[in-house]
């Protein structure tokens, strides 16, 4: 079949035999309990697999843990996205926010 296993995903290392492997002994491991218990996000269950140090950094899957999902992408986001707060008032100087949500210049 040439569509099987197309896409794998966006990121091909996690399409591979070595990942789904890594992914459900880490799992099973955990007894699919989330290892982040992030407070006021984590839902208890994990089902997916998080990368200690990134996926970057550990392309073999070595250092993984249990993660539920909201407790994973809670991380993935922190840690892909230091953006400070905008300063206040930061959209009156010129820009109008429309409500179909386009900015105006002046
Ligand atoms: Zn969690």
């Amino acid at each position: 079949m040439p569509w099987a296993g197309y896409p794998p995903s966006r990121n091909p290392a996690y399409g591979t035999p070595e990942w789904k492997t890594a992914r459900t002994r880490c799992l099973r491991s955990a007894n699919w309990r989330c290892e982040l218990r992030i407070e006021g996000v984590c839902i208890g269950t994990a089902t997916e697999a998080d990368h200690i140090d990134g996926l970057a950094n550990d392309p073999h899957h070595q250092r993984l843990q249990a993660a539920c999902k909201p407790c994973h992408h809670h991380k993935i986001l922190s840690r892909a996205a230091p953006a400070p707060d905008p300063p206040p008032g930061w959209l009156a100087g010129g820009f109008t926010m429309r409500e179909d949500g386009h900015h105006e210049c002046p």
